[in-house]
C-alpha cells in the first residue's frame, strides 16, 4: 500500500478513541484510516457522501462511531477469531462496514449499497486501501435478499442510519443465517420505534435481544446497539418489492 503522509497528532482523536474502545491501532490500520479519510474528503467535493467534513469529526462521528459496533458483535466475530461473514446494508460511504473491515481483517465483509455512484466510491476505497476482505454489492436489499447466494448467508448483518427499525428488520433479517444477528446502532430514547417494530421482527423470524449501551469516545455520548437474533427462517415473501418496506412497514 502507498503510504499516506500523516503524523499521529493529526489522528489523535482516532487513536485515543480507539484505545478507549480497547483497540490499539497498528501503523497499517492507521494508514488505512488516513487514506480512507483522504479519499472520502476528496470525493466528497464532487459528490454528496457526507455532511461531516472536519477531519476530527470524520474520525469521531464516522470511524469511531462505526467501531462502537464491534462491542455488539457475537464473540468469535468481534474477536476476529474465525472467518465470519458480515453484511453492511445501505453502506453509503462505507459506515460501519469499512472501519470494521480495517480492524478485523479476518472478517469477510460485504457492503450492499443501492446507489451506483456510492458503489463506485466504495469500490475505489476497497482498491485504494487494498482491503482484500471487502466486497461491494450494488443493488437494493429488496432484490439482493432473494438471491440464493445472499439469503441467510451472513453471521452478522449491520445497518447504520438505514431506516426505522421495522423497515430495517425487513431489509436485514432475510440476510442473516439462523443463529445469526442483526445489529443496528441507534440513538437512545427510541422505545416507541422499537415497540412498533415488534410485530415485524416476529413475522420476519427475529427475536429482539436487550439493547447494548455503548459510549462514543471523545464526544462521550451514549448510543445503543439494537440487536435482533435470527431464530426462525424468514418467510420467502420478505423482503417485499422495492420501496414497500419503507412505505408500508410491517
Ligand atoms: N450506513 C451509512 C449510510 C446511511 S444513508 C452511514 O451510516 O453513514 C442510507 C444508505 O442506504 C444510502 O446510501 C442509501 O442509498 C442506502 N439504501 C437505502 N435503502 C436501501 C435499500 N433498500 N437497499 C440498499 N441500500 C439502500
Amino acid at each position: 500500500m502507498v503510504n499516506t503522509p500523516h503524523s499521529n497528532e493529526t489522528f489523535r482523536a482516532l487513536l485515543d478513541g480507539a484505545r478507549a474502545l480497547g483497540l490499539t491501532l497498528s501503523p497499517e490500520e492507521l494508514d488505512r484510516f488516513a487514506r480512507f479519510q483522504d479519499v472520502l474528503l476528496d470525493w466528497n467535493q464532487r459528490m454528496n457522501l457526507t455532511a461531516i467534513t472536519a477531519p476530527t469529526d470524520v474520525q469521531v462521528k464516522h470511524f469511531l462511531d462505526s467501531l462502537t459496533v464491534l462491542e455488539g458483535l457475537p464473540g468469535p466475530v468481534r474477536n476476529g477469531e474465525q472467518s465470519a461473514r458480515l453484511l453492511d446494508v445501505g453502506a453509503g460511504a462505507g459506515f460501519p462496514g469499512i472501519p470494521l473491515a480495517i480492524v478485523r481483517p479476518n472478517l469477510q465483509v460485504v457492503l450492499l449499497e443501492a446507489t451506483q455512484k456510492k458503489c463506485r466510491f466504495l469500490e475505489h476505497v476497497v482498491t485504494a486501501l487494498n482491503l482484500s476482505n471487502v466486497q461491494v454489492v450494488c443493488g437494493r436489499a429488496e432484490e439482493i435478499a432473494h438471491r440464493p447466494d445472499q439469503r441467510a448467508a451472513y453471521d452478522v448483518v449491520v445497518a447504520r442510519a438505514l431506516a426505522n427499525l421495522a423497515t430495517l428488520a425487513e431489509l436485514c433479517l432475510p440476510f442473516a443465517r439462523l443463529g445469526g444477528e442483526v445489529i443496528a446502532p441507534k440513538k437512545l430514547g427510541i422505545e416507541a420505534e422499537v415497540a412498533s417494530a415488534a410485530k415485524a421482527i416476529n413475522t420476519l423470524g427475529g427475536k429482539l435481544l436487550p439493547p447494548l449501551i455503548v459510549r462514543l469516545p471523545i464526544l462521550d455520548e451514549e448510543r445503543q446497539l439494537i440487536r435482533i437474533a435470527k431464530v426462525r427462517q424468514t418467510p420467502a415473501t420478505y423482503p417485499r418489492r422495492a420501496g414497500v418496506p419503507a412505505k408500508s412497514p410491517l
